[in-house]
Order: structure tokens, then sequence, then C-alpha cells
């Protein structure tokens, strides 16, 4: 995550777990996927083999600024110690969790008007996608554990 947000999200992933009862986990499925990982989605099936997976290109997607991440809970419904059960249902757990974020300041993706993404969550600073892909091409950057975030204030 970009290096604003981690603690904070540590945080808040540890506190919502303890809130979900035994049997029931929150995970994250993605965090950050960086410019390099995004523009490699993004060639496959174009200008590498493959089938195309995706049709966001580096930069267009908050989860290669490190300010998105996607959910998935687990449950272990036969109560055998194993999170056998993965699940996307926007069921009473699911948004527990979706409300635990949202009054923690994040933006649901299943708030989006044109493309409902219900497992996603991000934080923006105020700016648009298109304001944080200048800020990254103008090198208005900081560089953490060798990946280049877009430097928020100051
Ligand atoms: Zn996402």
């Amino acid at each position: 995550m970009h290096p604003l947000l981690r603690e904070e999200l540590t945080n808040q992933y540890l506190e919502i777990n303890t809130k979900l009862p035994k049997g029931v986990r929150l995970r994250f499925t993605h965090t950050l996927r960086t410019m390099q990982e995004q523009n490699a989605l993004y060639a496959q099936g174009r200008t590498t083999k493959g089938k195309i997976v995706t049709n966001a290109k580096g930069g267009t997607s908050w989860h290669n600024y490190g300010c998105a991440f996607d959910i998935v809970i687990l449950y272990d419904k036969d109560s055998n110690g194993t999170f056998e059960t993965a699940s996307w249902d926007e069921d009473k757990y699911f948004m527990m969790v979706v409300n635990y974020f949202k009054s923690k300041g994040w933006f649901w993706g299943g708030d989006f008007r044109s493309f409902k993404d219900s497992p996603h969550f991000e934080k923006t600073f105020g700016l648009t996608i298109n304001q944080a892909l200048a800020k990254y091409n103008a090198n208005d950057i900081v560089i953490n554990n060798g990946v280049k975030y877009i430097k928020i204030g100051g």
C-alpha cells in the first residue's frame, strides 16, 4: 500500500477481523499492483502470449498507486478450522466489512455508478486518477522499498 495508508490499513484489517465471529475472516486478494505489473497484464494477449485479461493500462487504477485493495470473506462453514469457502456475496458479514471501511473514509467500489466493483475499496486523497497519473509522470513521487508512489501534500 501507499506509505501513507499502510499503517492505518494494517490496523483496520486487524480490528475488523477481531469484530468478525470465529469462522469468518476478512482477507485481501489484491492491494498494490505496480505500474510494471499492470502494464505486463495489459500486454498479455496483445503484445505477449496469453489471453487478454484487462483493458486497464498502468496508471488507470488506484491499485497502481497503492491506494486500493480488494476483499474476500472466508468462511469455515463446517467448523473444522479450515476456511474452505471464499465468498463475495453481499451478505451480512461482507456488508459489515463494507460499512466498517466506509466509516474509516474508504470509498467502496459497490457505490460506483458506472461499474460496480463490490470487492474494491480506495482512498484517493481528493485526486482524480488523471491527476494521480500526471503526478506520477511528472516524477512527483516518493520511492519506498523500490516502488514509486505519488507524493501526497507538501
Ligand atoms: Zn480493486
